[in-house]
């Protein structure tokens, strides 16, 4: 590599760094647009608040690699403290943990967001040569049949019986060992997240790269941003050392997260004149249902979803334009046994009784394509911290009804004995007879145990600062040198996994950046 990752045991004093371009955050946003402007000849810093884990650091323990590479170790929820809020916290981003599906932007998502919201250039004609190439550095392809564990056979033939279509999940994955531990991040480099991808190419082009750096402030004048600041932030403690960075360049561009962005541009001041920022919020709630089955599932070896169930990615509605069915994606879960002993809502003899059966236990899940009329919001608490709010209206709450009901339908069609809704109450179901009492489930504070792993929007592309943060060509109105690259731009969720969403958009956004530096 000809650039360099600095850690926080090499940052003791306090510094100026210079750059072209400052990037903030190191997933699949942020590394993908460093690699594409270090690969047009630029000299990029990208600062990531988390660590840098190598992969030979990776010890496939569930509670170590969780601390090391969740945000707030998966235990904050969004202020219903239903809905578990999951993101990335090290060199990668999210992308180290993820389950490496792949899908490109549907056709009819990209419409959506050209018609309604006036996002222009992030078409199939613009976004389609940034896919082939990204799916060529990151092997993505179709699963294959021998990365089918029990639970994606399960989900492919009982969707199969009830109909529903479905297919092998896109995945980026090569030389794959089948150890079912992408959640905790590939000790073999199998899984192509951003640290063994973008982020090398991204150095080997001459890009610097700080770990355990914090973007805290920066200093605009007259429509620039002219610097940034950060803390060094000591990783044993987690809390800011007394060294800081000052980064002075001619662009900046914030890919801190869907749950990180607006919040950064937030608490500098910039929802004065945006008055949508961290509004537009959505998170893909995912829901899970748990069941015992006669035979050995072991959710925890091999791809964690091979097959998925694309038959209701979009909700259908009566002419009325009452709510009938669908608005999600319907996969299966994998869970390592301590997520999942977390998971199953039952306490004392009974949830041994599960535990004693957990080879058994197979698990769906499912996330809800959040609908553009109930979007969340994203605030500020007193001490500058960030609060998800969201609403779970009507609508989504009959998705989460539809959702939960059909998973429990499929695990019935595979002839499961025994089904738990993963939630605050155990609600079981043993047979069709019980599928009712599914339509009637509270969708509440503390009621469903939740996950929230694809955020969107916040810092939503369009026309104008009075509808919009930034525009098509990802600069935050009224600022010259200011982009988003991340999920944030999103004007709605993708209604499929995100991560070849943002690669796309960040490929695009990195030519108008370049055209800017020119
Ligand atoms: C368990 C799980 C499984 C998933 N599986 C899939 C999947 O199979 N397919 C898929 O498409 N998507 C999946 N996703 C979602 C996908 O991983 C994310 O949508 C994607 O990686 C987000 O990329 P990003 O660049 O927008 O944000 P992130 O990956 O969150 O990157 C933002 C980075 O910015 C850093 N940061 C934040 N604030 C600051 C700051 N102030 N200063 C410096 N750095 C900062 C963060 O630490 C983080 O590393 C999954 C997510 C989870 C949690
Ligand atoms: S299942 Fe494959 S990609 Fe996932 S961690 Fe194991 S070897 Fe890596």
């Amino acid at each position: 590599m000809n650039g360099r990752i600095f850690e926080y045991n090499d940052l003791t004093r306090s510094e100026v760094v210079r750059a072209e371009v400052c990037v903030v955050g190191s997933g699949c946003g942020g590394a993908t647009v460093a690699k594409c402007l270090a690969a047009a000849g630029h000299d990029v810093v990208i600062l990531e608040r988390g660590g840098y884990y190598p992969t030979r650091s990776f010890d496939q323990d569930e509670l170590n690699m969780n601390a090391k590479l969740s945000d707030n170790r998966s235990l904050k929820t969004a202020s219903d403290n239903t809905t578990v809020l999951l993101s990335g916290h090290n060199v990668g981003g999210a992308s180290v943990h993820y389950w490496a599906d792949s899908y490109r932007t549907p056709a009819d998502r990209l419409q959506l967001w050209a018609e309604r919201y006036g996002v222009a250039g992030h078409g199939l004609v613009e976004l389609s040569p940034a896919w082939d190439e990204i799916s060529a550095a990151l092997h993505i392809h179709p699963a294959e049949d021998e990365y089918f564990n029990r639970m994606s056979e399960l989900v492919r033939d009982g969707s199969r019986k009830l109909g529903w279509r479905g297919d092998r999940v896109p995945q980026a994955r090569h030389n794959c060992q089948k150890s079912g531990h992408c959640m905790q991040g590939c000790v073999y480099e199998a899984k192509k997240s951003q640290l063994v991808t973008h982020i090398p190419a991204a150095l080997a082009l001459g890009a610097r790269l700080y770990a355990d750096v914090r973007a805290a402030a920066l200093t605009t004048s007259a429509g620039r941003v002219t610097s940034l600041h950060a803390e060094v932030i000591d990783r044993p403690s987690g809390r800011p050392g007394t060294a800081r960075l000052t980064v002075e360049a001619k662009a900046f561009v914030v890919a801190a997260g869907g749950y990180n962005s607006a919040a950064l541009l937030m608490r500098n001041g910039f929802g004065r004149q945006l008055p949508k920022l961290g509004h537009g919020f959505g998170f893909n709630p995912s829901p899970m249902v748990h069941a015992v089955y006669d035979e050995d599932i072991v959710l925890w070896r091999n791809i964690p979803a091979a097959y998925g169930v694309d038959h209701f990615r979009l909700a259908s509605y009566a002419h009325d334009g009452s709510y009938l069915e669908g608005g999600y994606l319907l996969m299966p879960n994998q869970l390592q046994p301590g997520l999942l002993a977390a998971s199953i809502p039952l306490l004392g003899a009974e949830h041994a009784h599960w535990m004693q059966r957990m080879r058994r236990i197979g698990s769906t899940i499912g996330w809800i394509d959040d609908h553009p009329d109930e979007l969340g919001h994203i605030e500020l608490n007193d001490d500058g911290s960030s609060r998800v709010v969201y609403p779970y209206g009507p609508t989504t709450s009959a998705m989460l009804r539809d959702l939960i009901k059909k998973q429990a339908q499929l695990h019935l069609a595979c002839d499961a004995r025994e089904i738990l809704v993963a939630g605050a109450r155990a609600l079981r179901v043993r047979g069709s007879k019980d599928l009712d009492a599914i339509d009637s489930l509270e969708v509440r504070a503390g009621g469903l145990l939740m996950g929230s792993p694809h955020p969107s929007g916040g810092c939503a592309m369009g026309r104008t600062a009075h509808d919009s943060v930034v525009d098509s060509s990802h600069r935050v109105h009224g600022f010259s040198n200011l982009f988003v690259a991340d999920s944030s731009v999103f004007p709605t969720a993708v209604s499929v996994d995100p991560s070849l969403t943002i690669m796309g958009f960040s490929y695009l956004a990195a030519r108008h950046i370049v055209d800017a530096l020119r």
